[in-house]
């Protein structure tokens, strides 16, 4: 793939016995954000840890921006950030002092104190910026690390379960933040167990066991998920049998046709926007009254639920 920013090839770690990761082969372009979804003990923490160099691989190949990452160069290593499930914060100084460390680690020393403002006011802790750490809420030292994480400007970034334990509106808000890094251009790999955050990714890959079980666009695996895309349709009168039997011919009509109340039909079709006129078409003909018509987004904890229930009839 051109501009491919992360690539594995049958990427495998073990410890002992134990398989944490099996066989995952994928690979992520630049400048997009790519979702590791996947339940608690699925290999994500572990697969991070592979692609940061933290961990040699048992088996398999990795590149993250041309290199293997237990062989990084230092200039490599400055493109990187890293958010751990549990980021390392010194509860006696200030959220400043905090920020101030790491980017000494860094080694950012030109301008130092016009970035560290930029990033506080990026995660709205410009107003705390005095404030010891102790002192600060969860949720506020979430948006500290994140801080930190991106402190010296890193073009690849990688989270650990960035929202796991807080609050919905709070999580809206760091995948927020995660699209505007993304639009200046950075690449994010983010794990996560709220499959709902699928909505927020450019590609998700869905983790269980170890393995990679999928890799697409969330409008993709919505597709997977219900054999196309969904359509409702809610007529003002009932509609008998034998005209759902002449819908379910219709030639634009590839999927299933599924009665889900008197006057309510979900739709499955290869491309709702051509479908939609064209049912709007036929309704008319049939001399029935169209009350609503519009795709169907499913929210993607059902999308996953679909997608799970296939598995298990394919095994
Ligand atoms: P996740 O981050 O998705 O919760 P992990 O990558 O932490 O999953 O763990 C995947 C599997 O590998 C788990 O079964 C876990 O017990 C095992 N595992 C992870 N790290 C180690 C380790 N250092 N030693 C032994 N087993 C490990
Ligand atoms: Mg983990």
């Amino acid at each position: 793939m051109e501009n491919t920013v992360i690539y594995t090839q049958n990427l495998t770690k073990q410890f002992g016995d134990e398989v944490a990761v099996k066989e995952v082969t994928f690979s992520i372009p630049s400048g997009t954000i790519f979702g590791f979804i996947g339940p608690s003990g699925s290999g994500k923490t572990t697969t991070v840890r592979l692609l940061t160099g933290l961990y040699r691989p048992t088996e398999g190949k990795i590149a993250v921006l041309d290199e293997a990452p237990t062989e990084f160069s230092r200039a490599t290593q400055r493109k990187i950030g890293y958010m751990p499930q549990l980021f390392v914060l010194y509860d006696d100084l200030s959220v400043w002092e905090n920020l101030n460390f790491v980017a000494s680690l860094y080694g950012v020393g030109f301008g130092r104190s016009k970035r560290l403002k930029e990033v506080l006011d990026f995660v709205e802790l410009a107003n705390h910026k005095n404030k010891v750490v102790r002192k600060l809420s969860g949720g506020m030292k979430r948006r500290l690390s994140l801080a930190a994480t991106l402190i010296h400007r890193p073009t690849l970034v990688f989270m650990d379960e960035p929202t796991a334990g807080i609050d919905p509106v709070l999580r809206r808000k760091f995948w927020d933040h995660f699209q505007s890094i993304r639009e200046q251009g950075q690449t994010l790999f983010i794990t996560t167990q709220y499959v709902g955050e699928a909505a927020y990714c450019d590609y998700v890959g869905i983790l269980a066991g170890g393995r990679l079980l999928m890799v697409d666009t969330p409008k993709n695996l919505r597709r997977r998920a219900y054999g196309g895309d969904v359509i409702k349709l809610r007529t003002s009168d009932y509609v008998p049998p034998q005209v759902v039997a002449e819908l379910r011919l219709l030639p634009f009509i590839k999927g299933d046709v599924t009665r889900i109340g008197p006057h309510t039909f979900r739709i499955i079709t290869d491309n709702a926007s051509t479908v939609i006129p064209l049912l709007i078409d036929w309704a008319k003909e049939q001399q029935l009254k169209v009350e609503s018509i519009e795709e169907d987004l499913p929210p993607f904890d059902d999308v996953f639920v679909e997608l799970v229930k296939d598995r298990g009839s394919h095994d």
